[in-house]
């Protein structure tokens, strides 16, 4: 095995840039105590690239993903590029199609509650305290986002635009052997989300998990309509553990699992293949309102290096000593402006700040 590791890193538009690199200084504090030397390369993305090559994915920057060992993505998109057709635009252009090129069909997103943070959460306390620590595997190269045919037909009245939802058996079984060995590792219990009361993916996706569950008598599977999911999410969310969804429902409650966190600013996520290549990147996006501004919460964009460094490097070690340190910096009151409440002991810091204050608490 070779003793070099080659992450390539995508910035891309909006805050990217700012947030990937506070991420790259605590890279640069930790690659010491990484058995592996790491080589990074830096290469252009999303509305970026198309400002300079016309084109949001340049073959130089796949070149660079293919012969790398890991992509560290920031997020691309915004309102400047909203005018292009959708399959020209930053989000479909370059990161929907690293997403197919790699077959990354695997998207991990962890969801946690930091006391510090708790303020933050629109969840009553009286919901908040019993914490939770939430898994959520979304199936991310098949269903609805690509399912075809799909456009728009006829003029006027007559005009009409169609989509088409399609999961094989065999996506459905693979996404599911990732959930119940994530489900093994945690608490052993999976709840998976469809409306298989309408919608025929939904039924097919429903009967596959439970054949595949007999492979795994130890992890307890539940099913959830996705409608009841997203109220149950607001009720009573410690019930969950691992929530495993197809496409389209990964995208909506993933994003409410990061709302009732607190911050989208926080959250990290990771997209593997079958031979667990990787894509790491923040769940939010591109945050153009606050960009170029130095207010955007970097956070995110560093756990997600955490996460790299977990399950590319397998130095699990190294990415926990990087959660402690944002933990530290946290309960010491140190906020970015989406994180600020005015309360007693925070003190508002700048995304420069935040990124140097974690990477000196890193020990
Ligand atoms: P967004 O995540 O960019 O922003 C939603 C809200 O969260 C905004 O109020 C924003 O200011 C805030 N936010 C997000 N990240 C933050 C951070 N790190 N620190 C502080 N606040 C943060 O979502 P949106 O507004 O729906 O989309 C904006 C652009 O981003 C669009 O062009 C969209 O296509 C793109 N987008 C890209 C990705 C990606 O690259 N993976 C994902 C989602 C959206």
């Amino acid at each position: 095995m070779s003793d070099i590791f080659k992450i390539a890193i995508l910035p891309g538009d909006g805050i990217g840039p700012e947030i990937m690199k506070q991420a790259i200084k605590v890279l640069e504090k930790i690659e010491k105590y990484i058995t592996k030397k790491i080589v990074i390369d830096t290469y252009i993305v999303g509305g970026a690239a198309i400002n300079i090559y016309g084109n949001p994915l340049p073959k130089k920057t796949l070149y660079g993903c293919e012969k790398s060992n890991a992509i560290l993505f920031g997020s691309v998109g915004g309102p400047e590029w909203d005018y292009l057709p959708l399959n020209k635009r930053p989000e479909k252009g370059s990161l929907l199609k690293l997403r197919k090129h790699f077959n990354l069909f695997a998207n991990i997103r962890p969801t946690f509650f930091y006391k510090d943070l708790g303020i933050l959460s629109p969840l009553k306390e009286k919901i908040l305290y019993k914490g939770f620590d939430i898994v959520c595997i979304r199936e991310l190269t098949g269903g609805i986002y690509f399912g075809l045919p799909n456009g728009r037909k006829g003029k006027g009245i007559d005009e009409y635009a169609f989509d088409t939802e399609i999961y094989s058996r065999f996506e459905i079984e693979r996404i599911a052997h990732i959930a119940f060995n994530i489900a093994l590792k945690r608490k052993k219990k999976i709840c998976s989300i469809d409306k298989a009361n309408v919608l025929n993916t939904s039924i097919l996706w429903r009967e596959v998990l439970t054949d595949i569950s007999k492979q795994y008598i130890s992890v307890k599977l539940e099913h959830m309509y996705i409608d009841n999911a997203v109220m149950q999410l607001m009720k009573n969310p410690s019930q969950f553990d691992v929530i495993l969804c197809p496409n389209l429902f990964g995208d909506i409650i993933s994003d409410q699992c990061a709302m009732i966190s607190g911050s989208v600013g926080n959250l990290p996520s990771a997209s593997f293949n079958q031979n667990y290549f990787g894509l790491y990147e923040p769940s939010g996006g591109s945050a153009p309102s606050i960009a170029g501004k130095n207010i955007a919460n970097p956070i995110a964009q560093i756990l997600s290096l955490a996460m790299l460094i977990e399950y590319s490097l397998k130095e699990k070690n190294i990415s926990q000593k990087i959660k402690n340190a944002i933990k530290k910096i946290l309960n010491m009151g140190y906020r970015t402006k989406d994180l600020f409440t005015d309360s007693i002991n925070e003190k508002i810091i700048t995304t420069d700040d935040m990124g140097t204050l974690i990477m000196e608490t890193i020990i």
